[in-house]
């Protein structure tokens, strides 16, 4: 398989070296040339086989010979070493829980398969790897999970000092060895800045190998289309195919959740669920693509205003405009909304959303209700204990405590202070050169 790049001026190139470089030389993201569509008789006995086996079904054509068959599955097991389930709220409506895995957000399946494909990669190589990260909170624990104690990367996470929650910045800075953590006196976008100055620095790309672990990558991006499938597994009517609500900032999830479609996965209807942030909802108005500056929500992980996956789903549908409004509905949902949604349905159904889940569930239930022949699931991208002060304002002090957080709001914490110092930053990655 070959993937070339959306800006159409570099050479196409195989899954291992889309992977390595992230973004392609002409700034484009990559896609790749052809969409595989198994047999129909995957889709037929899909409940007869196990995660990883699908998993592996889906996967195996993206990566075509890049990676051995056996080391492929090892890569697999690992990544989906927790359950995704599908959990029945009403007759309609399901939640598709993506958040069990080691940092509680569904991040963890694509950062756990991109960071185990780029150690494969760079088994010979004399030269570490170094995964460059700025986070605001959910994204840093999931790279810093996901690549710790793989061989042959280093993982430097920079976060701006107090602006996280404790829960992310014990996630961050408690893990050790190949996961560095800089705590920098400043905010995110300092982070950010910092970041970019060092892949822009011709000097120490020269001497070290520098990758990104965002979004774009396609190591990150392809498997997410494993929830879906998964969620097929266990959708029990399969005569009425469901309607998908996906919480959308990057928009990456949902698109691959549509590629999934490409490949023969019954889906009804997409409904892409966003907080405030609107500017999809105005393209899809006007035709007029204008990214905004990102307004802050209670949904902070999709507070995005320039979201760089929805390029990707303009090409899925060959950008007909048309086509794309058939197949996918946005809505808009606001703070007072996402509150009010995780107050009553922990009151109807005892049943606990995070601020991101809200969004996907009330964007569905608004679907439903001019639909009502229809039934859907959306996707819980988060753990609702990751957003403490609101789980407990809803729920009380009781609810339960998952082990992943119990395991280590104890550790100790080990972050090296920062200013926004450019020399600074530089110096401390060229140790890794040595
Ligand atoms: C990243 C994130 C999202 C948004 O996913 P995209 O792929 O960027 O659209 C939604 N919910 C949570 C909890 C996240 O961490």
């Amino acid at each position: 398989m070959k993937y070339y790049s959306l800006n159409h001026n570099a050479p196409s190139v195989d899954f291992k070296e889309a992977t390595m470089r992230g973004q392609a030389p002409d700034k484009g993201l990559y896609f790749p040339e052809r969409i595989p569509v198994p047999d129909p008789n995957f889709f037929h006995n899909i409940e007869n086989m196990a995660d990883e086996e699908i998993a592996f079904h889906v996967i195996q054509p993206y990566v075509g010979n890049t990676i051995p068959i056996d080391e492929l599955k090892r890569i697999i097991n690992e990544t989906l070493s927790f359950p995704i389930p599908l959990v029945k709220l009403t007759d309609q409506v399901f939640a598709l829980e993506l958040f069990h895995g080691p940092t509680l957000a569904f991040k963890d399946v694509g950062a756990r398969f991109m960071s185990r494909c780029l150690g494969y990669f760079s088994r010979n190589k004399t030269q570490k790897q170094i995964v460059l990260v700025a986070t605001s909170g959910d994204t840093g624990g999931a790279v810093a999970n996901g690549f710790y104690e793989v061989e042959g990367v280093d993982v430097v996470i920079l976060y701006p000092s107090g602006k996280v929650s404790s829960v992310q910045e014990q996630q961050l800075t408690t893990l050790g060895k190949n996961i560095h953590a800089l705590e920098v006196n400043g905010n995110f976008d300092d982070c950010q800045q910092l970041v970019k100055q060092a892949f822009g620095d011709a000097d120490l790309n020269e001497k070290l190998f520098l990758t990104s672990a965002n979004s774009i990558n396609i190591a990150r991006w392809l498997p997410q289309q494993f929830y879906y499938f998964l969620a097929w597994k266990q959708w029990p009517d399969k005569k009425n195919p469901p309607v998908v609500s996906v919480p959308s900032g990057n928009f990456g999830n949902l698109c691959a959740a549509m590629l999934a479609q490409v490949s023969g996965l019954p889906v009804k209807h997409f409904i892409a669920a966003c907080n405030a942030n609107d500017t999809v909802t105005e393209f899809l108005q006007t035709k007029n693509y204008q990214p905004k500056k990102a307004v802050a929500t209670l949904s902070n992980a999709m507070d995005v205003g320039d979201p760089s996956n929805f390029i990707r789903i303009l090409e899925i549908v060959n950008h007909d405009l048309q086509k794309l409004k058939k197949n996918l509905s946005v809505y808009n949902i606001s703070d007072e909304e996402t509150m009010q949604t995780v107050k009553e349905i922990y009151t109807r159904h005892h049943y606990l959303l995070d601020p991101h889940g809200a969004v996907g569930y009330l964007a569905l239930e608004k679907y439903l209700a001019g639909h009502p022949v229809a039934k859907g699931f959306f996707a819980e991208t988060a753990h609702p204990v990751k957003f403490f002060d609101m789980a407990g304002s809803v729920a009380g002090d009781n609810f339960p405590i998952p082990v992943q957080v119990k395991n280590i709001m104890n550790k100790k914490k080990q972050s090296l202070e920062m200013d926004i110092d450019y020399p600074f930053f530089k110096e401390f990655l060229l140790q890794f050169s040595r």
